[in-house]
């Protein structure tokens, strides 16, 4: 597939509220070979394959917002290895990293499939992955991810290491759930020279549980952690919303994702693209935009439309609510959006 030429950010991305936007996330596919309690239903309803964009398509809308600006695309899902060829997208964006104006290509995913491809991620040019993670407990890992096995996801774990990938762990953490063993999965996550970010479960879809008892405010989860180690906020943006602390007792860093307990949005850089071609300009409100539509009756002008739209109308900050506030709760799972 050629390149696209060089004449990328030409009309960078800035919304209303003097935001940059230069940081793609892309979920490559809703399905997922896992059924997390606090991500989706045991039985969820999935998209019809016909309304997915197809790997080509999706490769050239991130040209398309490669050229206004974006350095960072993030594929996720859904899982996003289950899609099937997902590599042909991984070699076409690794492709343009360094070439078209993309910095950095990553991915978000849960662990099981790399032992299978994470010498393919490596050769494709990425660096560094997401892998979620919430306990060290196969029970529980068993419970909370209802299809997974522990054992898999340490060897997807091993497997990326071996193959040179920077592994960060996402874990969400859930009241009366993981929440006795954060601190265990901190150390573990430290000793093995990876990061740890905990991230407060976040009222998107329906779930089989009421969130209001999955619901652990980060706040609490600190307080506690500083009771028994040193935590030292780390100035400087990383670019995410993340809020990192390094623990000297421990050398490593932790990060904290609290939409709900401490907002996030004045720094917030990023857009999302679901596999239906549906553009979310904030992950905590249900607006979208039709890209699909767009792009199969107008091409790229019809693409550039649409991504100013979302620039004129991404909202100051999300509408999440905290369990007992009324609100508009996001309609869609975080395995739709792209987590
Ligand atoms: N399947 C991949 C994985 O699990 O890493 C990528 C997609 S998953 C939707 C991305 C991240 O979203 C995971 O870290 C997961 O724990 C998190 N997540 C899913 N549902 C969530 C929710 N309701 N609130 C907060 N985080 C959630
Ligand atoms: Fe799948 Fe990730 Fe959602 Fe778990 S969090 S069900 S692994 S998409």
């Amino acid at each position: 597939m050629d390149l696209p030429q060089s004449d990328f950010a030409t009309r960078p991305m800035v919304d209303n509220y003097g935001r940059t936007i230069n940081y793609l996330r892309l979920s490559v596919t809703d399905r997922c070979d896992l059924r997390c309690v606090y991500c989706m239903k045991a039985r969820p309803k999935f998209l019809p394959k016909a309304d997915l964009l197809s790997l080509e398509e999706l490769t050239t809308i991130c040209d398309a917002f490669i050229r206004r600006g974006v350095t960072k695309i993030r594929l996720t899902g859904g899982e996003p290895l289950v899609r099937r060829d997902v590599l042909s997208l991984i070699d076409n964006l690794g492709a343009r990293i360094g070439v078209a104006g993309l910095e950095e290509l990553c991915l978000t995913t849960n662990a099981n499939m790399l032992p299978r491809y994470a010498g393919r991620l490596a050769k494709a040019g990425i660096k560094r992955i997401n892998v979620s993670l919430d306990t060290l407990d196969p029970a529980r890992y068993a419970a909370l991810t209802r299809r997974g096995t522990l054992e898999s996801a340490l060897r997807g774990i091993d497997a990326a290491q071996t193959a040179g990938l920077n592994v960060k762990i996402n874990a969400v953490a859930l009241k009366g759930d993981n929440e006795g063993e954060l601190p265990q999965l901190i150390e573990w996550a430290h000793g093995r020279a990876m990061d740890l970010t905990l991230i407060e479960v976040m009222p998107m879809g329906e779930v089989d549980a009421s969130r209001n008892t999955q619901f652990l405010p980060l706040t609490e989860v600190r307080e506690r952690l500083e009771q028994q180690w040193t935590l030292t906020d780390q100035i400087g943006s990383t670019g995410g919303p993340a809020r990192y602390v390094s623990v000297k007792e421990t050398g490593g860093r932790l990060g904290f994702i609290s939409p709900l307990t401490n907002n996030f949005c004045a720094g917030c850089n990023r857009i999302r693209v679901s596999c239906a071609g549906e553009l979310f300009s904030c992950l905590g409100r249900n607006g979208k935009l039709d890209l699909r539509n767009a792009f199969r009756t107008g091409g790229m002008d019809a693409v550039d439309g649409l991504i100013d739209q979302a620039m004129a109308t991404k909202p100051a900050r999300h509408d999440f609510t905290r369990p007992g506030e009324v609100g508009d709760p996001v309609s869609r799972s975080m395995a739709h959006t792209g987590g």
